[in-house]
């Protein structure tokens, strides 16, 4: 589409949702969509026009009682109520906040799962959810070209500002739910959202909340602030882009160290082949593989969990 559409288009979305440099991002393990809308209408622009229609076609009817559904979504009380939730409902012998030292295999072929304090829990199977070069170090002694290319998975570490302010301090308010940063800006921030409008329950009547991006691969130096020189740069940037002049009501910095896996060219043929590579009864599965939002993840322990029960039932009927 030409470099203004990737600077002030595809660069800033892919890096707002990826944290990851477009020249480096693979496109099929991102936005796959785009390359098949291309491939099947010969145009992304044709591809994208014919999608819209059917979404328009297949959309509910305006006087339907179908329930609509909100086009971003999130926990009322915050992401920790899926975390809990899955506590509270999972059964079983569990280690809670408890950091996994190595894995090793024992000499009857089981796994032996070695804590940090030192216990040692014996498993048939293990699923490593850890970001990839935590796994890389746990599997280093029973699977080493596993390893070995889990451990060439990038990560870019990423920090986030939530602002609270009366709704009138915003001087030049945004019709959306937020903003993204072109590169060519120079910006040390990435992206704005407004998590007061985009989603619900996040500020009462007449406040707003922001929510402020910064870190990745854009603007690393920006990790390294503490934090009353991120806070002055952060209201710099709200003063120029919203014009708001006012003391925030509060503010929550959160700082994600080596938190975003990046999809380099090539990702699925790396996560291809690591896989081929994984020993029986042992695999993987999070945000490095296929997907980095939260439904990706979700959906992917389940293909793995399934896949895992078959291999079990397998080498049971086997045996
Ligand atoms: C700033 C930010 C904003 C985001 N916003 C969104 C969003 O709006 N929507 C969305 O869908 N996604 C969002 N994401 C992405 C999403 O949060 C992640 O992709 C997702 O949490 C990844 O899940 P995971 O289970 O793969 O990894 P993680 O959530 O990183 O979990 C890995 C776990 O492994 C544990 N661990 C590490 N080492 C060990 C060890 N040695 N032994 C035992 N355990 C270990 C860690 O403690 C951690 O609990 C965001 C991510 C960031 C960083």
């Amino acid at each position: 589409l030409g470099n203004e559409a990737l600077d002030k288009i595809a660069e800033p979305l892919m890096s707002g949702i990826y944290n990851a440099e477009a020249d480096k991002q693979s496109i099929l393990a991102t936005f796959p969509r785009f390359r098949q809308l291309e491939q099947q209408h010969r145009s992304l622009i044709r591809g994208m026009i014919a999608s819209r229609r059917q979404q328009a076609s297949q959309a509910a009817p305006p006087s339907s009682k179908a329930p609509k559904i909100a086009m971003f979504m999130s926990l009322q009380g915050g992401t920790q109520e899926l975390v809990d939730t899955l506590v509270s409902r999972l059964e079983g012998d569990l280690r809670l906040g408890t950091k996994v030292a190595r894995i090793q295999r024992d000499t009857d072929g089981q796994y032996g799962v070695v804590t940090q304090q030192s216990e040692i829990l014996r498993a048939d199977a293990i699923i490593l959810t850890s970001p990839a070069y935590i796994a890389a170090n746990l599997l280093q002694e029973i699977a080493p070209t596993v390893s070995e290319k889990l451990s060439t998975i990038r990560y870019v570490s990423t920090g986030t500002i939530s602002l609270a302010f009366k709704a009138e301090a915003i001087k030049r308010p945004l019709h959306g739910f937020g903003l993204v940063v072109p590169k060519s800006e120079r910006r040390p921030i990435n992206a704005i959202t407004i998590s007061s409008i985009k989603f619900d329950h996040r500020a009462p009547e007449g406040y707003v909340l922001l929510r402020v991006f910064f870190g990745g691969s854009r603007s690393p130096e920006t990790m390294a602030f503490n934090d009353d020189q991120l806070l002055s740069v952060i209201r710099q940037e709200l003063r120029t882009i919203l014009g708001i002049e006012s003391d925030p009501l509060f503010h929550r910095i959160y700082r994600w160290h080596q938190a975003n896996p990046q999809y380099d060219v090539d990702h699925l043929k790396l996560i291809e082949r690591m896989e081929a590579d994984l020993p029986q009864g042992i695999m993987v599965t999070g945000s490095a593989f296929r997907g980095v939002g939260m439904p990706d993840c979700i959906y992917q322990s389940q293909q793995t969990v399934s896949k895992l029960l078959e291999t079990i039932q397998q080498s049971e009927v086997v045996g």
